[in-house]
């Protein structure tokens, strides 16, 4: 990389890399509306020696604030301010020289669009699926591989390769989601990724404002969610601050050698979240995991840089306004500046109010996690603004009760321990709750393929506060062992033209991953419709003898459910201990197979299962 980077500005100061580029290559943003609460816009614009020209322009209620020159030549930066008073319409920018052809580019001011369907925010009475697009399904054959772009061909032999899917396949099994009771998609990155090698996974951004080909198009990708809204389902949005991928425009190049962050050779991340939390860190450590490179193809983001500030933020909320994403998930959160992150959290809000964020934080410290969490609720004198965080010390916890020796603090104890610190969140519901997901073992093959832990796992995350999200597969009992990561990528069977089966369809399906597929169907429709679930307090009970009990309740209904971790032996539960929250009830139906508990003194439950039951008066 230190030799990349070199090569970078030599080019840069010697003007050759901009023999590569047009007088006027781009300017981003595309086109904006009117009507924003933010009335400052800074446009990029990127050419052949643009900073030697005149700009002039002219629109009623805009104002050219101030041309910003830089360190490359081939760089501008326009500040504008559109005023409250402006009106849609559009407006030519004009670039001139002495001696040169005129240059010309027609701007485009649009009303917004405020449909309430749009931003409409995603909460804990949503049930996400998350799935990486080249590995879901196959619906356009026609844009698996291009030309002009680095990776080539699709080779679905290959975990590092890419397989093919995109958007259209996606749209193609919107059903499928939607008769298993999920109500919010998360798909991993589907801006362009044009990197030479491994490109697939959507997290190496070349363009920020381009849906990668081999997914589809910006306007396809806005028919998904117009789609998805229109079959009552949301999207979320994946977005990478942190980083960008080598080969994207503005990093071969760069605006100014500040825009990433540089070492003086290639330097990681640390990646030890501890150096940002620890109030003993030295600022060595600190300044390593914040503006180390996470990976050698993807070069840090200067977010302290405020040209790098707007052309984020911009383009963030240029993506909600355009095609109505409901919510945002962000990658890598604490390797964030995280000024920034709260600088920018607050202008996302400031645009769309209902619009929903969570932060990628994977760590199973329960106060590591609060950390990054809006409300300052660990005594940081900063907040940070993040609603939500993806909580991994829960999906930890789940896991050590299935899994783990009963001890004081181990086995079913540790989640009971775990959920005992929500008092570090402002609010735990707007956590997104998991089992799994594409950094991780699947969750089947966490509990080595034992089904009754499995659907004891699923029982409890599906019962549980918080946003509850699935991986894609986890319903048809999907397995893999996580490093390399592309062992839990695998293909969706039946995504594909040519695929020998489809587990899309029951037919497809075998006996026993119907029969997950139907139980975790029966809860997350369970939940959809049982607010207690949605919504409803979270009460806990001490485990004893390996069995955990909690509630969740509002003024409609109580749902009791019971995990019982032994592994050989069934309990009979006396339930007098519960009296707080089951007085006045009398019997329970348990809601997986429909059954009636006449008596519901005692209780008993199997070897490794967890009992829903909807307690009856
Ligand atoms: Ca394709």
């Amino acid at each position: 990389m230190k030799f990349k980077i070199s090569l970078v500005f030599f080019l840069l100061l010697t003007g050759i890399a901009s023999a590569q580029i047009s007088d006027l290559e781009r300017i981003e943003p595309a086109f904006w509306w009117v009507g924003m609460k933010n009335p400052k816009l800074q446009l990029i614009v990127h050419g052949r020696d643009i900073a030697s020209r005149s700009v002039k322009m002219s629109y009623p209620g805009v104002m050219l604030v101030k041309i910003n020159k830089v360190e490359n030549p081939n760089y501008l930066f326009l500040d504008l301010e559109i005023s409250a008073q402006a009106k849609a319409g559009s407006f030519t920018i004009a670039f001139d020289k002495a001696g040169s052809q005129p240059l010309q580019y027609q701007y485009t001011l649009n009303n917004r669009d405020r449909s309430p369907n749009r931003a409409q925010g995603v909460t804990s009475k949503d049930v996400i699926y998350l799935l990486m697009p080249d590995r879901f399904s196959n619906g356009d054959p026609s844009n698996d591989s291009f030309a002009n772009m680095r990776e080539k061909g699709i080779h679905r032999d290959s975990m590092y390769s890419r397989h093919g899917g995109d958007i259209q396949g996606l749209m193609n099994h919107l059903d499928y989601l939607k008769d298993l009771g999920i109500t919010t998609i998360w798909m991993t990155p589907e801006v362009e990724n044009d990197e030479p090698h491994a490109s697939y996974h959507g997290y190496a951004v070349t363009n920020h404002y381009v849906t990668d080909p081999r997914y589809g198009t910006n306007e396809l990708y806005k028919q998904y969610v117009e789609k998805c809204h229109s079959m009552g389902l949301k999207v979320i949005k994946d977005l990478v601050h942190n980083h960008a991928g080598t080969e994207g425009w503005t990093i071969t190049d760069m605006p100014m050698k500040s825009w990433v962050h540089q070492w003086p050779k290639y330097t990681n991340s640390n990646f030890r979240y501890g150096a940002v939390t620890d109030p003993n860190a030295p600022e060595s450590d600190r300044k390593q995991m914040l503006d180390g490179w996470f990976d050698r193809r993807m070069a840090d983001m200067n977010e302290s840089n405020p040209y790098v500030q707007n052309y984020l933020t911009q383009n963030h909320i240029w993506w909600v306004e355009y095609a109505g994403v409901d919510g945002f998930r962000l990658d890598t959160y604490p390797y964030n500046d995280p000024v920034y992150m709260a600088d920018w959290a607050q202008k996302v809000k400031a645009e769309f109010p209902h619009l929903s964020i969570f932060g990628e934080v994977l760590d199973n410290q329960v106060a590591n996690e609060a950390f990054f969490m809006q409300g300052n609720t660990v005594n940081r004198g900063f907040d940070t603004h993040l609603p939500g965080v993806t909580d991994a010390a829960l999906k930890d916890a789940i896991n050590e009760a299935l899994n783990g020796k009963e001890s004081w603090d181990g086995g079913v104890n540790k989640l009971y321990v775990t959920l005992a610190q929500d008092f570090m969140y402002q609010n735990p519901m707007r956590n997104c709750i998991f089992l799994d997901n594409h950094d991780m073992s699947r969750f089947y093959s966490v509990v080595g393929e034992d089904f009754n832990k499995y659907k004891a796992g699923m029982a409890i995350l599906l019962t549980m506060r918080g946003i509850p999200q699935l991986y894609y597969g986890d319903e048809i009992l999907m397995a893999g062992v996580s490093n390399p990561d592309g062992l839990v990528r695998s293909d969706f069977a039946g995504g594909w033209p040519d695929d020998k089966v489809n587990k899309f369809t029951a037919e497809g399906r075998t006996e026993k991953e119907n029969e997950a597929f139907n139980y975790v169907r029966t809860l997350i429709r369970y939940r959809n419709s049982t607010t207690a679930l949605q919504t409803g307090r979270l009460m806990q009970y001490i485990p004893q003898r390996g069995v955990y009990v909690y509630f969740r309740y509002d003024t409609q209904k109580t749902v009791m459910v019971i995990y019982n971790s032994d592994v050989k032996d069934s309990k009979d539960l006396k339930t007098d201990r519960f009296a707080e929250r089951m007085s006045g009830f009398k019997t329970a139906t348990n809601i997986v197979t429909n059954e009636t508990l006449s008596d519901i003194n005692t209780i008993n439950i199997p070897a490794k299962t967890t009992l829903v039951l909807e307690l009856k008066k």
